[in-house]
């Protein structure tokens, strides 16, 4: 029988484009800066390690057929929706796999879970408990198969993706590896029992692409609470996130980057659909773009890519962009 390996796609996090355009949007002394900034650190740290994870599950020679996906968002209820950052079917198991990228060391603390991490300096920060974490998914997974006719048992699997993480006090029932042991450990794990055919792993497929709920966090004003009116107006540089200036019509400048502008109207809009609101009227448009008056506002929209809807005076216009409307 021929081994089988497979490609990993994974998209960027949204938040990864949107936390920027709300940073460079607020005044350097804002308070929710720093909440933003290390959220951003995270979820950058988060995703760059399950890249990183994922270049070792591809490099897994499989002997069956398996299917891999990412940031996987399943409901078993109305009121119940759960994530999982990756999931491998094949026809021996179904297994969760958790990337955690830590630095320094670890502890498992039981009753209740956490984990604290003590840091270089020696402070200690309390995180949650990624087995923990991973052994609820298991129960919510075991029961949207359930739903669907299929009786299993998910198993779980924690991946550090920094090498020099150190764990202290891991639960001895539960497999905590580094990434570099990934290729091996997929390729021990053969349960002796087939418990999925090709054909319903093809058929779950299915199901699970077309379940995904996409996770919207746009505005981020109202995601993060924070009122549209903190936002810096007007148009910035790409660059240096300052004000630019204006050299003529279709001509604007950054004074700190010696540097002309490309295309900072629909920038600033864009930044508008992420930031405040998912339809903007002219009077928007003026306002948050610092125009000097509706048909300068009126230009700009023109020139964009955004959608008319409504009639004279309640025109409103709303994102072309599928990035923005998701
Ligand atoms: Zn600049």
């Amino acid at each position: 029988m021929g081994h089988i390996s497979t490609t990993i796609q994974r998209n960027k996090p949204i938040l990864l484009k949107g936390i920027p355009r709300l940073i460079a949007r607020l005044h350097p002394e804002h308070p929710k800066l720093p909440v933003l900034q290390k959220q951003l650190y995270r979820i950058g740290a988060g995703y760059s390690g399950e890249c990183n994870v994922d270049s070792y599950i591809e490099r897994t020679q499989f002997p069956q057929t398996v299917k891999i996906f990412t940031d996987v968002h399943l409901c078993i209820s109305p009121k119940c929706t759960f994530q999982i950052d990756t999931l491998v079917i094949a026809e021996r198991y179904v297994l969760i796999v958790e990337v955690k990228n830590l630095k320094n060391t670890v502890r498992f603390v039981p009753n209740p879970p956490h984990l604290e991490q003590v840091l270089e300096t020696g402070d200690e920060v309390v995180l949650d408990c990624p087995v923990y974490q991973i052994e609820a998914n298991r129960l919510n997974l075991d029961e949207w198969f359930r739903q669907r006719g299929i009786h299993l048992n998910t198993l779980g699997l924690l991946v550090l993706a920094n090498p020099n993480t150190k764990v202290v006090d891991a639960p001895d029932n539960f497999p905590i590896i580094y990434k570099k042991q990934i290729p091996f450990y997929l390729q021990k794990l053969k349960p002796a029992e087939k418990i999925l055919t090709p054909h319903q792993i093809r058929d779950i497929t299915k199901q699970i692409y077309a379940e995904q709920q996409q996770f919207n966090p746009f505005p981020l004003c109202s995601f993060y609470h924070i009122n549209p009116d903190d936002l810096r107006k007007g148009l910035l540089c790409r660059n240096c996130h300052g004000r630019l200036q204006r050299k003529n019509r279709e001509t604007w400048h950054c004074p700190r980057c010696i540097k002309d502008a490309e295309d900072p109207y629909n920038d600033a809009i864009q930044d508008w659909f992420i930031l405040v609101k998912n339809s903007m009227t002219n009077s928007d448009c003026r306002i948050f773009l610092s125009l000097k008056d509706g048909n300068a506002a009126r230009y700009v929209i023109s020139r964009s890519s955004l959608v008319k809807k409504g009639k004279s005076t309640a025109t409103f216009y709303i994102s072309g962009d599928k990035i923005i409307r998701l």
